[in-house]
Parts: structure tokens; sequence; C-alpha cells
């Protein structure tokens, strides 16, 4: 079946994409998914990664998550994330501090009591936001 699907990418603050798409594949907790028109309905969670599109001119797009959740309809892909940034919007410099900060945390620099899983999680964030914003 031909035709687009309606992508948003809503946080707690904003509207992050709302788009007509050709194809939206996200990061589903399970593994990476696709989804074209027509779509059975579903309801996942999403690992932090980064949601790819094309747009309606074939262009490929690029947001990151922190996870979340994505509902799929047949035309429309809804991610309800609690952060996500398209590329232009990363701030690279911000993002290379906290994966220092979080690196500093892992490697035991860093005199105060580490949570590991919440500093790994950091350290991912960051890394995503600076191999995205990093991509040309
Ligand atoms: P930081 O320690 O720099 O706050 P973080 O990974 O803890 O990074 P998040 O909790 O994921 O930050 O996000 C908090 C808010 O800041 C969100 O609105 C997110 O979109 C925004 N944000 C975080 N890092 C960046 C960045 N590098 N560029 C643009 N926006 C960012």
């Amino acid at each position: 079946m031909a035709g687009n699907i309606k992508l948003e990418v809503v946080t707690p603050e904003r509207s992050v994409v709302s788009e007509e798409a050709q194809i939206v594949i996200a990061p589903g907790s399970l593994g990476e998914f696709g989804v074209l028109i027509g779509h059975t309905p579903f309801l996942t969670t999403l690992k932090q990664g980064i949601v790819r599109y094309k747009d309606v001119k074939g262009i490929e797009r690029f947001v990151f998550v922190s996870g979340g959740f994505a509902e799929a309809l047949p035309n429309k892909v809804t991610v309800l994330a609690q952060a996500a940034e398209r590329r232009r919007d990363i701030n690279l410099e911000r993002a290379k501090s906290a994966y220092e900060r979080a690196m500093g945390r892992l490697e035991g620099k860093v005199k105060e009591d580490v949570d590991f899983v919440r500093a790994k999680a950091a350290l991912d964030r960051a890394l995503y936001r600076v191999k995205l914003a990093e991509t040309r």
C-alpha cells in the first residue's frame, strides 16, 4: 500500500517532530522496527537511540530519543520520550561535557557515590548525541 504516515515525536516540553514520513524506523526495546502505511497497530517501549525516518521527499532524517514509548497505528506513529532532539537541535559541546562527566564517574575519578547504571545511561545518551551531531 502506498502513502505516507504521520510521525509525531513528543516530549513533556515540546513537540519535536510532527511530519509526514514514508517510513519510520525506531529503537524498540525488543529490537529496531520499521513502520510503513497500513502497519498493524501496536505499542512498545523504546530504548535510547535514534528514530530515523524518510520525509516526503525521501530525505533521511534522524532524531535522538532517550527511550520512551511508541504507538504505531496504520497511518500514524507517535513517540513519547522524556527527551528528544533533532540533529540540528543538539548542542555538541553540552553533549561532550555530559560524556566527560559520565566517563569520569564510570572510571571512578569522582569522589562521590556513583550510580553506575545512571552514569552508563548518561554516557550512552551523550554518545548518541555526539555521534548524531557530528554526522553530516
Ligand atoms: P545533561 O547532563 O547535559 O543535562 P542529560 O543526558 O542528562 O544531559 P537529558 O536528561 O537527556 O540530559 O535531557 C534534559 C533536557 O535537556 C531535555 O530537554 C533534552 O532535550 C535537553 N538536552 C540534553 N542534552 C542536550 C544537548 N546536548 N543538546 C540539546 N539539548 C539537550
